[in-house]
């Protein structure tokens, strides 16, 4: 499985199909355990992911980590995490109809072949690319969804949280909710200090 994503890591840096890699410093292929149950799908990279080719590592990157760790997850054993378009958009506008379906397929292999059980869809952007335009965020966020034959949790991202603190509460109980799923589905032992 290594080789497989390997390979299709090796293809995507490569990737020129759509217009933004006319612009780009990094394809940003995503990181994470290649092994991992949990596939976390955010929007795009930004300034910060272009330059360093690296997904989140801004401050919304700081907050997922923070989430994450509350929840006993860690990006190295825990989750796999990449976007909706792996080209920053220019001005961190949000991708186009065209630019994410043109990208799409490269997700949708890197699901296949690490074959998580339960994807996080962060924010408005990765709830709509996935599953279908008249998604919203503020009516789905904390409902399961089935997508690519697994379970899909759509959550705010980051971002939003950063601009609209009032937005943490609801976050964490979208989170809590991944952990006991975590704990049905993948390692009833799974220890975290907060849930
Ligand atoms: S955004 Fe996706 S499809 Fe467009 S160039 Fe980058 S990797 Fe290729």
């Amino acid at each position: 499985m290594d080789i497989e994503i390997n390979l299709l890591k090796k293809e995507i840096l490569q990737c020129s199909k759509c217009h933004l890699a006319a612009s780009r410093n990094h394809v940003i292929f995503g990181e994470g355990n290649t092994n991992a149950q949990i596939f976390i799908i955010g929007e795009a990279p930004g300034r910060d992911e272009d330059l360093q080719g690296r997904p989140f590592v801004g401050k919304s990157g700081q907050l997922l980590d923070k989430i994450l760790d509350a929840c006993g997850f860690t990006r190295n054993e825990h989750v796999f995490i990449s976007n909706i378009v792996k080209c920053r958009p220019p001005d961190n506008r949000i991708p186009t109809p065209q630019e994410a379906a043109t990208c799409m397929p490269w997700l949708l292999k890197q699901i296949d072949l690490i074959n998580p059980k339960i994807l996080i869809l962060l924010g408005a952007t990765a709830l709509k690319y996935m599953a279908g335009a008249d998604r919203k965020i503020t009516r789905e966020r904390g409902n399961w969804l089935s997508l690519q034959n697994r379970l899909a949790m759509p959550v705010y991202h980051p971002a939003a949280l950063l601009r609209d603190p009032s937005l943490k509460r609801d976050t964490w109980e979208d989170f809590k909710k991944i952990v006991f799923k975590y704990r049905d589905l993948v390692n009833p032992e799974h220890y975290s200090a907060h849930v």
